[in-house]
């Protein structure tokens, strides 16, 4: 919604006799950011409405909100009513100072402009989420393991968020700070990647790769999670985006290493029936060569013997 800050800004001057406070002119940009409005639907509907409504103060219907009994108030006393609502309103914000605001501003350090644009330049511009688009709603770079828990601060650990699924993830993630805690740190003692003395090559704080000791080819590397567990499927979205960063430094060095490689197979086997013999979940990055199978065809589709060609 970048482009309607100007006219928004010149228009709130105008109506001000040419001069405006900085808080007044962004509670202006606010009005029109649909985004926070919506959560702060959210607000109303769970939190305060409710409140107001077990306390018999007001009624909903629908989407609206009526004031019990508004009716029977005379013009007097609702003028009194808004007065001591007011009052209640600056008591607090007088008691807190501008504290009141401090829940919107997440990022505490700021996260450079340069590693902002990259994160959208990956997220293809939209929220990483719900996939809603960047002209639709203001996307925010959010910590996905935060940094409380130990989360880093790296393009592996950032994610594009837009402003309603940051608040909502926000909130649960205040329930689950405690469950949280140490789970990335889980590991199995019988596993032999959980337990094993690997030479790592590139490493972050979620996974790191090493090569498979019994290489398909040459370079033949596996990238794992710390945490262990079993499959693909088990990956939390911080650990993906954590593979996925080593397997494009793992990728650029072996083709800076071997210019023989002309492509690369990449997989997980995902349980026994898949084929999978270690029980912790691992990328396979196979470096392939012009040649080195008689007809390439079909790549992975080769794992059912025969059916590479379709
Ligand atoms: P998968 O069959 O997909 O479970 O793959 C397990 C991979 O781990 C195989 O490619 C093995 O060669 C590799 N592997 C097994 N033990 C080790 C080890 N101690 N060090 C490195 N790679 C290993
Ligand atoms: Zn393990």
């Amino acid at each position: 919604m970048s482009h309607i800050y100007q006219p928004v800004m010149i228009k709130k001057l105008l109506l001000s006799e040419g001069k405006a406070h900085k808080s007044e002119i962004a509670q202006e940009i606010l009005s029109f950011d649909s985004s926070q409005v919506e959560y702060y639907e959210k607000v109303t509907n769970n939190m305060v409405g409710r409140v107001l409504r077990s306390h018999d103060i007001v009624e909903k219907e629908k989407n609206h909100y009526t004031l019990k009994n508004y009716k029977n108030l005379s013009p007097k006393e609702i003028e009194e009513i808004i007065q001591l609502c007011e009052t209640k309103i600056q008591e607090y914000l007088k008691k807190r100072g501008m504290a009141i605001w401090e829940h919107r501003r997440r990022n505490r350090k700021p996260i450079s402009g340069s590693v902002r644009y990259q994160v959208l330049k990956r997220a293809y511009g939209r929220c990483e989420l719900c996939g809603v688009s960047k002209e639709e709603k203001a996307l925010e770079v959010d910590h996905i393991v935060p940094k409380n828990l130990g989360g880093e601060d790296s393009i592996n650990n950032y994610q594009a968020l837009c402003f309603t699924c940051n608040a909502n993830k926000r909130d649960t993630d205040n329930t689950d700070f405690r469950e949280l805690e140490g789970y990335y740190n889980t590991k199995d003692t019988t596993c032999i990647f959980c337990n094993g003395n690997f030479q790592k090559i590139f490493e972050n704080n979620l996974a790191f790769s090493f090569l498979d000791r019994y290489p398909v080819t040459n370079f033949h590397t596996l990238i794992i999670p710390k945490r262990h567990c079993s499959t693909f499927f088990d990956l939390t979205q911080a650990e993906l985006n954590a593979i996925y960063g080593l397997a494009q430094k793992v990728k650029e060095q072996i083709i800076a290493k071997d210019s023989s490689v002309g492509g690369f197979n990449i997989g997980f086997n995902a349980e026994e029936a898949a084929g999978q013999t270690v029980n912790h979940c691992h990328m396979h990055v196979i470096p392939r060569r012009k040649g080195d199978v008689e007809n390439p065809i079909g790549g992975i589709r080769n794992v059912i013997a025969g059916k590479g060609q379709y």
